[in-house]
């Protein structure tokens, strides 16, 4: 299954979720916001593939978000250069070289379960809900679910 088709099944299973079990109005900005971001999880578990539309923008996404997190802790734009390199190439060494193969980790259960709690302690419980289902319609689609 490719990317947009994920993507797809990403944004009905939190649709049909929100409108059944939550209650959201269609027009409600915010529900449609957490539609969007079902979509995108869907998309994460293939982060390990290396063609997936997910591993174009975590390449970018990556060091840019690692620099800004830096530069916010630090207050010091060098210094939040060095690590934000250093972030990426171990994230470089970690996809190019460790090769993680595709359906590997995260592909289980026990990844899709760290990524919601990671949203949860984040963005709170509807985010959670959301990005947890949009992971999990990833492998439910891929028909490839191992817990660990
Ligand atoms: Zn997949």
């Amino acid at each position: 299954m490719n990317g947009p088709e994920h993507m797809f099944i990403g944004f009905l299973i939190f649709f049909l979720a929100g409108v059944f079990l939550f209650n959201f109005s269609m027009t409600d900005p915010y529900f449609i916001l957490l539609v969007l971001f079902s979509g995108f999880s869907a998309l994460v578990p293939d982060i390990d593939h290396h063609k997936a539309t997910m591993r174009k923008w975590s390449d970018k996404a990556v060091p840019i978000f690692s620099f800004v997190f830096f530069f916010v802790q630090t207050n010091h734009f060098i210094l939040a250069m060095g690590y934000a390199a250093i972030i990426f190439l171990a994230y470089l060494f970690y996809f190019e070289y460790l090769g993680p193969k595709h359906r590997g980790i995260t592909h289980t259960l026990i990844f899709n379960a760290g990524y919601t709690a990671l949203l949860f302690f984040t963005f709170g419980f509807m985010f959670a809900v959301s990005g947890g289902l949009g992971y999990l319609s990833h492998l439910l689609a891929d028909k490839h679910i191992k817990l660990i």
